[in-house]
């Protein structure tokens, strides 16, 4: 992908709570529609990193973050959001007494004509991302019925209705079950197809070589480096990401 223009560049990302250094120097790029992935420890700084760039936190002064032709020097969740980035939380947000299509047209439909919900309208944009997506929900049930997995996707399906261009993903695959991490690497791949960028958060060493182009891994909340997966094998990236020498280690033994 040599000569791609990026469509996300971050500079000298520094942050500090309480004293404690979440982010020393860190630089990260995504390139248009490709799946990325943000490896790292607990701790070393992801979920940190995707704050800011998605502008729940400003980072300390000197960083210049660059998105879709513009600079910014932090980001507002306003200003992310109408660029197209989107989000999935660990915890998802979502609504759980709330209709699937109510979830997932919430920003659209509720956001926009609080005193007045066009229901049919809601149905269809909800119908319409889930079948982006090659699942059948149905959109009249309540979130809750439906399971943890099911819900991820939906909170995709929501994504998907903000014409998202960035998809941050924090460790979405952590409640879920093989098969249905199988179907979200699956989704994952239309996404990046359909030109949707994915930037995928794990510390689960196999998903991570399966499913992303690229990898950049953090340690301590200092940028270890940015590889081709390709090539790249479990052991190597517990290396990168734990800064021990794990073949060494276990030829050792
Ligand atoms: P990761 O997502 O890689 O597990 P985080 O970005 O959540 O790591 O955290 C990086 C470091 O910053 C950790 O030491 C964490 O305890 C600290 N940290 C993150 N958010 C806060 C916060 N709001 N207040 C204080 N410390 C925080
Ligand atoms: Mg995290």
């Amino acid at each position: 992908m040599d000569g791609v223009k990026p469509l996300l560049s971050l500079h000298n990302i520094n942050m500090t709570f309480g004293g404690i250094k979440a982010l020393k120097n860190v630089s990260f790029e995504v390139l248009p529609g490709e799946v990325h992935c943000l490896a790292g420890e607990n701790g070393s700084g992801k979920s940190t990193l995707i704050k800011i760039i998605t502008g729940v936190y400003r980072p300390e002064a000197g960083a210049v973050i660059e998105y879709d032709g513009q600079t910014y020097t932090h980001m507002s969740p306003v200003t992310a959001q109408a660029g197209g980035i989107q989000v999935i939380w660990q915890d998802l947000a979502l609504f759980p007494e709330m209709t699937v299509a109510e979830n997932i047209a919430f920003q659209t439909v509720i956001g926009r004509w609080p005193r007045f919900v066009n229901y049919r309208r809601m149905r269809e944009i909800a119908t319409k991302a889930l079948n982006r997506l090659g699942v059948a929900l149905d959109v009249d049930t309540p979130l809750k019925e439906y399971s943890i997995a099911q819900r991820q996707i939906v909170a995709i399906a929501r994504a998907l209705v903000g014409e998202a261009k960035l998809v941050f993903m924090d460790e979405p695959t952590a409640s879920l079950t093989q098969s249905e991490t199988d179907h979200l690497i699956e989704i994952v791949r239309s996404l990046s197809a359909s030109g949707v960028a994915v930037v995928f958060v794990s510390h689960r060493l196999a998903e991570v070589l399966e499913i992303s182009n690229r990898l950049t891994v953090l340690r301590d909340g200092a940028l270890v480096g940015v590889y081709p997966v390709e090539g790249m094998t479990q052991s190597r990236v517990t290396e990168l990401m734990t800064g021990k020498n794990f073949d060494q280690h276990v030829r050792a033994k």
